[in-house]
């Protein structure tokens, strides 16, 4: 894996959004997450660490984070989980263990090249691919 920043200033740098307190408290609470979290889940963790944002705030900055693909929806959960590829290009796949709950993401441009054709030939572009596989991960198979 790429030696990629992954402290909240560098995030919030690489999308072009701002720094503040609530932005940087929901993504210390993504970083300290080991499993997707629901926005409620975010906002309990904000909580349990010492902080204080509202949920309201929490959905929207969540909201925001995955409309820039900083985070991502993890489609079995309904949760979020923070991109851990963000420089890369390409389909963000997103590899949700059944066993232990871990999700690691794998990124592959051709995936999009063949989808975008897909979609080409309905008229519609594409601005971002995401998907999930679900199974058992290494250590737990
Ligand atoms: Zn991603
Ligand atoms: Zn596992
Ligand atoms: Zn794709």
């Amino acid at each position: 894996m790429p030696s990629m920043q992954r402290d909240p200033a560098s995030l919030l740098r690489r999308v072009g959004l701002r720094h503040t307190r609530p932005r940087r408290l929901v993504l210390e609470a993504l970083l300290r997450a080991r499993t997707p979290l629901s926005y409620g889940g975010v906002h309990a963790q904000i909580a349990a660490a010492g902080g204080s944002v509202n949920l309201t705030t929490v959905y929207r900055i969540l909201d925001r984070f995955a409309a820039c693909g900083l985070v991502h929806r993890h489609l079995s959960s309904g949760g979020v989980v923070l991109c851990s590829l963000p420089e890369e290009w390409g389909h963000h796949v997103l590899l949700s263990c059944r066993a232990c709950g871990r999700v690691e993401e794998r990124c592959d441009p051709s995936l999009c090249r063949h989808e975008d054709r897909l979609a080409a030939r309905a008229g519609f572009r594409s601005t971002f691919h995401w998907s999930e596989v679900v199974g058992t991960c290494a250590a737990c198979s």
